[in-house]
């Protein structure tokens, strides 16, 4: 903030945006379930509106453009890892959709933007992803079983806990967005990006609870409809084109995102 060539603009990208830049990266949505289904509308033009503008602007100023995509296009995916080639397999009317179908019409639109009119793009589908700085209200599974547990509540697991999660901590994933973006232009992806360490919801509610030394007690609540059963990214695409993997082990980020987590709840 202090850095006099910094700039923060505040701006719906749902509405047109004239700037000069170089380089855009697109992250503009709400990524956790609860937040993007309380005003499902808005999340789909978000996702949609947002990229024709931020497309447009990409072509008016010939910027490089990276689209913060989602293994959510995998839906509840039938392969398992997810590899790059997988068309994935989304319910387009449920809970779910305006967020997954948003986010796989925006990839539509990077593509056309790069056939017809030659653009620059990076598709990185990301996967989930956490660590310090998260909101205590954010709603995903990390950051909600750290609060609970930190505040001695209950540890909600939805269902059984046996679906799956691989979860990616946050500077392994910017270290993927600046390499990814920093790469040749002939490289557009789509590329998955995530830590490919798989773990069940009851195992993460579990690893908090040690950390954190809580004494909260695990209880299960409804799953939500279409929750995805397994998620998992193959990153051999990653690995071999921009030379990128995760260093952070799921112990260790988590360490750091209680320890952040404790400060911000004092
Ligand atoms: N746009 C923008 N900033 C720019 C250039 C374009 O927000 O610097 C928006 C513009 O409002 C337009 C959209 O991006 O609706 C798509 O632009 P494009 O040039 O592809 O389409 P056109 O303007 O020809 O409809
Ligand atoms: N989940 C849970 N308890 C919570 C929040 C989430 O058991 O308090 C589960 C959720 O049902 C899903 C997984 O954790 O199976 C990951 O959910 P999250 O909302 O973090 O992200 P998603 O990958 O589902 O978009």
């Amino acid at each position: 903030m202090s850095n006099p060539y910094f700039e923060v603009m505040r701006h719906d990208i749902c509405f047109p945006l004239y700037v000069e830049v170089d380089e855009i990266y697109n992250l503009a949505c709400p990524a956790s379930p609860i937040h993007y289904q309380f005003d499902p509308v808005q999340t789909t033009k978000t996702s949609v509106h947002g990229a024709i503008n931020m497309l447009g602007l990409a072509k008016r100023v010939k910027a490089k453009i990276l689209q913060a995509s989602t293994s959510e296009v995998y839906g509840d995916p039938t392969v398992h890892p997810q590899p790059e080639t997988y068309w994935g397999n989304v319910n387009p009317v449920g809970l779910r959709s305006c967020y997954d179908e948003g986010k796989r019409c925006a990839e539509t639109l990077f593509f056309d933007y790069h056939r017809q009119h030659k653009l620059k793009i990076k598709v990185a589908r990301i996967f989930n992803t956490y660590g310090p700085r998260m909101h205590p209200n954010d709603g995903r599974v990390v950051s909600n079983f750290i609060v609970q547990a930190l505040k001695g509540e209950e540890i909600t697991v939805y269902g059984d806990g046996s679906q799956t999660r691989s979860f990616c901590y946050v500077d392994d994933m910017i270290e993927g967005f600046i390499k990814f973006m920093d790469s040749p232009d002939d490289f557009i992806g789509p590329v998955n990006l995530g830590n490919p360490a798989e773990f069940s919801i009851l195992q993460l509610a579990e690893k908090v609870i040690e950390i954190t030394g809580s004494k909260s007690k695990i209880v299960f609540k409804p799953l939500p409809p279409d929750d995805p059963t397994q998620r998992q990214p193959d990153i051999t695409l990653a690995k071999n084109v921009i030379k990128w993997e995760p260093k952070v082990s799921l112990l260790e980020g988590l360490k750091k995102t209680i320890a952040y987590f404790e400060e911000t709840l004092k």
